[in-house]
């Protein structure tokens, strides 16, 4: 009898550690594989140190079962925090779909989506969070409910177009679905907000005393685009990394303004901005594109979900910023099949290890 108990105690002990690893310790481990990369002739303390992930689309009221809502916000909140203390970012960019069901939402159902949003996504007073925002936080241009992008913009502190100076480098932050190219007043406001920036950053460029905004003094460098939509491109047959998406899907036409933002909207944005990279989300998969528009020529990184509800082995960037440079590092997290597979082999491995202690014990 004494001996049973002596092998339970075992078990359950052994078993509690293999949780422990596959829940906790396997993020770090799988996490801690990825790095910063360096950037030549940059001193690292100059170095702006930006992690960027996209679409963790949390689930809301409406659809999904608990389990699984539990299970994927879990995930994600210790993936979130494993990367923050491995990593020691400066900035967290969050680029939209950050709720699943944010456009169907009232107003009690959506603060109780932000205040979770928060609480999973917590960051130290020493790490800025910017996001922007995504179709599924207040529906896409003609289907956005009234009241919709205002309380998002409340809320999140998140303007249809934003302006951040961080370390001289420019950041243009946008509200995708405020460039559909009609006379609505988001769009009309994010235009005007963007020719503003335009005007001050061409101005900055070639004479320093006009490099302020606010009271606030930087240098000039060409800014990044980010946002939740990807820029102009008619399907992801252009795409060609890894993560890309899979066939025939990768063939299937965009439906601009939907899946896109259309021409209009990207050459209007590259001519005004001039962009030395773009980052956007929404597709949930990896994609680079090297653009060539009106003579500015950047590359423009898709960024993957950050949900196993999204995609079996989500991905997060790591980018290493200068004024005059930049680097990306394409970072995955654990494997759904394999966290699964692990928690087997060990559970396995613990209960063959105690079960053979007790016949030598014999
Ligand atoms: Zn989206």
């Amino acid at each position: 009898m004494r001996r049973i108990s002596k092998k339970l105690i075992l078990i359950i002990l052994g078993l509690f550690c293999v949780a422990l690893y596959c829940e906790w310790l396997i993020y770090y481990v799988v996490i801690a594989q990825c790095s910063w990369l360096r950037l030549e002739k940059v001193d690292n303390q100059n170095v702006l140190k930006a992690f960027i992930l996209a679409d963790p689309h949390l689930l809301g009221p409406f659809r999904g079962h608990w389990l699984d809502k539990w299970r994927r916000e879990w995930q994600m909140h210790q993936a979130f925090q494993a990367i923050l203390n491995v990593h020691k970012p400066n900035v967290v960019f969050v680029l939209g779909d950050l709720f699943d069901e944010g456009e169907w939402t009232d107003n009690k159902q959506f603060n109780n989506y932000v205040e979770r949003f928060y609480r999973l996504f917590t960051v130290p007073k020493d790490i800025k969070m910017h996001v922007v925002v995504g179709n599924h936080d207040i529906g896409f241009h003609n289907r956005m409910r009234r009241g919709a992008h205002a309380r998002f913009n409340k809320l999140m502190n998140s303007s249809s177009v934003q302006h951040l100076t961080l370390k001289n480098n420019h950041f243009v932050l946008i509200n995708s679905m405020a460039f559909e190219g009609d006379s609505c007043n988001m769009c009309t406001e994010a235009r005007k907000h963007i020719s503003s920036i335009s005007d001050n950053l061409n101005k900055c460029e070639f004479d320093s005393q006009y490099c302020h905004t606010n009271g606030v003094y930087y240098n000039y460098s060409k800014p990044i685009l980010m946002q939740h939509f990807p820029l102009y491109r008619l399907s992801d047959s252009v795409c060609t990394e890894p993560d890309a998406p899979p066939l025939p899907e990768r063939n299937k036409r965009f439906r601009l303004k939907i899946d896109a933002l259309s021409r209009e909207a990207t050459d209007y944005l590259v001519s005004k901005i001039r962009p030395r990279a773009a980052f956007g989300g929404h597709t949930h998969h990896g994609c680079l594109v090297r653009h060539s528009i009106k003579t500015v020529e950047f590359l423009e990184y898709s960024v993957p979900s950050f949900s196993w509800r999204n995609r079996p082995d989500p991905k997060f960037m790591l980018v290493s910023i200068s004024p005059d440079d930049y680097a990306v590092s394409k970072c995955g997290l654990p494997k759904e099949s394999t966290i699964c597979l692990t928690a087997l082999i060990l559970s396995f491995t613990v209960i063959v290890c105690v079960w053979r202690m007790k016949t030598i014990g014999r």
